[in-house]
């Protein structure tokens, strides 16, 4: 959503400080995410079972880890909270480490890892053109977070990281900007029209003046199953809450010949929200969430 702020020098200098915070530019340091193997995984406060169970998790939930020792995981949950659980009942993941803008770097497993990984069929994302159509940008910040964080700039990293997933599936990716550079909804919906895609999909990071408001919304203009079949996994795989699929009058919807959805994948009003969605977890099952509900539309399609 688009909302205009004025923005204060030392806001600026927080949001810039978080970022990379968050998104530490990458050296030799990676995150790793694994999947909890066991139906339910206790969480505990230190690396053994004597330390007390602070938390459960169920089996595919995706964890961060922060640090390991001996036969320990220290893990970032998805509440924000940490703790530790037993190497044992977790399985590693492909790494996605978030990166700043002006440095991607995304190492990913190969096609038939993930294809593994998610448990469906991917084969129908080979040769299918997808438009990732980064929100706003340049001039355009889009809207801006409680702590400053610029929709701009979280909707080119989500962007980003889906390009390279969809890219290693065999897909052809076209991006509606690579930087942060200004484009017009115009020129947005005339990249999907003329590459004919068989999905474009404009990422969005939401925005109210109520600040509890929080969730993911999913908008489309006439094709529901597509956004039916994306925003199903969004909310099996966030824990955000389901703020429904909806219709939605949005020029780059309307005017788009081609199947096209607009997420969005959060409030940044909310500061709860805000802090979630800039994690590496959060961004990887976003990610994950897309190319799920690609791979079944596209499936869906076929038959
Ligand atoms: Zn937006």
């Amino acid at each position: 959503m688009i909302v205009k702020y004025v923005k204060l020098p030392l806001y600026f200098l927080l949001g810039i400080t978080l970022f990379f915070l968050v998104f530490q530019p990458q050296t030799n340091a990676q995150s790793e995410f694994v999947s909890v193997q066991a139906n339910v995984l206790n969480v505990r406060s230190g690396p053994g079972t004597s330390h007390e169970i602070v938390d459960k998790v169920k089996e595919g939930t995706i964890l961060s880890v922060v640090e390991k020792f001996d036969r320990w995981y220290h893990v970032q949950l998805t509440n924000g909270r940490t703790g530790w659980v037993a190497k044992q009942y977790v399985d590693s993941l492909p790494d996605i480490p978030p990166s700043p803008i002006t440095q991607p770097y995304i190492a990913f497993a190969s096609a038939s890892k993930l294809q593994d990984l998610y448990g469906i069929s991917l084969a129908t994302l080979q040769d299918k053109t997808i438009v990732i159509d980064a929100g706003h940008g340049g001039r355009d910040k889009g809207a801006v977070g409680t702590s400053g964080t610029y929709e701009k700039d979280l909707t080119l990293i989500t962007s980003k990281l889906l390009q390279k997933r969809l890219s290693t599936l065999g897909a052809h990716v076209v991006m509606t900007r690579t930087n942060d550079q200004y484009i017009s909804l115009e020129q947005r919906v005339a990249l999907a029209n003329k590459k004919k895609a068989d999905a474009f999909i404009s990422i969005h990071y939401n925005s109210s003046k109520d600040d509890k408001l929080h969730g993911i919304i999913t908008y489309y203009d006439r094709h529901q199953s597509l956004a039916e079949s994306i925003h199903k996994e969004l909310i099996s795989l966030t824990t955000f809450d389901n703020k429904e699929v909806r219709h939605g009058d949005y020029h780059v919807l309307r005017e788009n010949s081609q199947p096209s959805v607009l997420l969005e994948l959060g409030f940044l009003s909310n500061a709860h929200e805000e802090t979630q969605m800039q994690t590496g977890q959060f961004q990887y099952n976003v990610v994950t969430a897309i190319v799920k509900g690609l791979a079944r539309y596209f499936d869906e399609q076929n038959t």
